[in-house]
């Protein structure tokens, strides 16, 4: 069968329109961040956004800008209508974030939109709702404070696949308030809010009169704020600027936190992002991340920055001397900011609950200065912090006699980070760990009588009462363990048998109530004489 051409139609215009919109909007985030961005170019100083169902079912943002004059009302939600852009020409200097005239009509394609917007010189607010960029009804007077307000309602109602796609609303909610965090920090001096409609308070909040680290602290906390590094740095020849706010050393957390700007504009930058974590590699523990706040003004003939509505990662001319010019200056803060680091402890034993992320101690400061204070038990003062107490050598066996042969596939990398999870044993490079180990391990396996034989198997409830019998020496004799004389001296261990029957009772107390993961690495023994 011969194979026939398709017949090529023109497509309708609403068809055409649909399917552009969702090119510009694909999760209610995106329209928040178009209309955030038209609320910034009126120089608005106050902006509202109420939300219900993640952005779903309802998205208002309210402003005090310039507001839209009555006579613009029937074209501004049809495709390229703008009041930002005159000529081509102009693109090369424009100073607003719109330009194309086609946000509030790609919003108007695949939802309800209403605007109610005053203009200064107006006597009163007039209200307008649309329908596929049309205006459905002339615009009614109504009461309004100077500015514009739009809502969005029922976001692709009619795009089944994509509602179909969105079914999340926690998760949208979750991305809008990011959006809008991170605006609200780009843009201190203008105050943001964001809430589910209904509640009385805000998610995201900033005050007009609060800096850009109050926000920072305001939106991500003070865990984050109470470390920050203020950046700055420009060159000429490159034609940029970069300023900002970073984390210093103590701060490090899982996923990296990475704001960043270029000429005001929220994008993303692999390669920068990439630059600046290699510089953190150095200062921070394996596999933790910065927070970053950078806003970079870069001069635009060399930027190619979302020209395209959805291109959220930018390129830039001079792309690697500028990373080279950040991180150089980055380096020289974080080394600068280093006189006061902290230390954090880590769990040496597998699958026990216990912070990793307490603070030891802070080598500026004098040392342990904390203690006692609040209520709060920190780390360094559940740990040896005296090396005159007792040498972790104590517990070592020379390497050419091994105490026991005992099962040593012990990690004790507890998700630090500390040994990928691989086992101990493999690890070459630190051989002090792997005696210990041994020793942990031994030490779970192995009982000394007081006659300084080895017995083999845990000392379990139902072994205790024999033992106890077998030792005939009265219950406060405590022998030296002699097993370890081969050690040298330095290397004589304080650890002894102890015959207590109180003490035997307590520890089968103590045994019987242990964390079970801890009780299966090291007996409760070693772990508390
Ligand atoms: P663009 O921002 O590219 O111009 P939009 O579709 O986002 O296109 O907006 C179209 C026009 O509507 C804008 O040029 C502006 O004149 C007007 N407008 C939209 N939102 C606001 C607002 N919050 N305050 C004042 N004017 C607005
Ligand atoms: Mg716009």
């Amino acid at each position: 069968m011969a194979l026939m051409a398709g017949v090529i139609r023109r497509l309708d215009e609403v068809v055409v329109n649909r399917i552009a919109a969702g090119e510009v909007i694909q999760r209610p985030a995106n329209a928040i961040k178009e209309m955030l961005e038209n609320c910034l170019d009126a120089k608005s100083t106050s902006i509202q956004v109420i939300v219900k169902e993640g952005g779903l079912k309802l998205i208002q943002i309210q402003d005090n800008g310039c507001g839209i004059r009555k006579e613009d009302l029937d074209i501004v939600c049809e495709r390229f209508t703008t009041s930002k852009l005159q000529k081509f020409e102009d693109l090369a200097s424009i100073s607003t974030y719109g330009f194309r005239g086609e946000a509030l009509a790609s919003i108007s394609h695949v939802a309800h939109v209403t605007v109610t917007t005053k203009t200064a010189d107006a006597k009163c607010a007039y209200r307008a709702s649309y329908c596929d960029g049309k205006l459905k009804a002339p615009p009614k007077p109504c009461a309004g404070n100077q500015g514009t307000q739009i809502t969005v309602e029922d976001l692709f109602y009619n795009v089944t696949t994509r509602r179909k796609a969105l079914k999340n609303p926690s998760e949208e909610y979750a991305k809008i308030l990011e959006v809008v965090g991170r605006y609200a920090i780009h843009n201190s001096g203008i105050s943001f809010s964001v809430k589910k409609q209904g509640d009385t308070v805000a998610d995201v909040r900033t005050l007009s009169n609060a800096t850009t680290v109050d926000n920072i602290r305001s939106i991500f906390g003070n865990a984050v704020s109470r470390e920050l590094i203020e950046v700055g740095c420009e060159d000429g020849k490159l034609a940029f600027k970069m300023k900002g706010f970073i984390t210093n050393a103590n701060y490090s957390v899982k996923k990296c936190m990475f704001l960043l700007f270029i000429n005001h504009r929220l994008v993303e930058s692999t390669a920068l992002r990439k630059a600046i974590e290699t510089v953190y590699a150095a200062y921070l523990p394996k596999s933790t991340h910065p927070f970053l706040y950078l806003s970079l003004e870069i001069a635009p003939q060399n930027v190619d920055v979302n020209v395209h509505p959805t291109k959220h990662e930018v390129h830039f001319l001079h792309e690697d001397s500028i990373l080279e010019c950040v991180q150089q200056h980055i380096e020289s803060k974080l080394l600068g900011s280093n006189s006061s680091r902290m230390y954090f402890t880590q769990t040496l034993i597998p699958g026990v609950e216990c912070s990793s992320t307490e603070v030891v101690k802070s080598v500026a400061s004098s040392s342990f200065t904390a203690k006692g204070t609040g209520d709060k038990v920190y780390a360094h003062q559940m740990v040896r912090t005296d090396s005159r107490d007792q040498k972790l050598d104590a517990f070592l066996q020379p390497i050419n006699k091994p105490l026991s042969t005992g099962h040593t596939a012990l990690t004790l990398d507890g998700g630090t980070g500390l040994s990928d999870g691989r086992s101990r044993q493999q690890d070459t490079e630190m051989e002090d760990l792997n005696d210990f180990d041994t020793m942990v391990a031994a030490q779970g396996d192995t009982v000394m009588t007081p006659e300084g034989k080895k017995e083999s198997g845990r000392l379990t409830p139902e072994t205790v009462p024999t033992r106890k019998r077998q030792w005939t020496d009265s219950d406060v004799e405590m022998k030296e363990d002699d097993t370890r004389k081969g050690m040298t001296a330095a290397c004589t261990p304080k650890r002894r048998i102890i015959n207590l029957t109180s003490v035997l009772t307590l520890q089968e107390e103590i045994s019987s109530q242990a964390h079970a993961s801890m009780q299966a690495t090291c007996s409760s023994r070693w772990l508390f004489f």
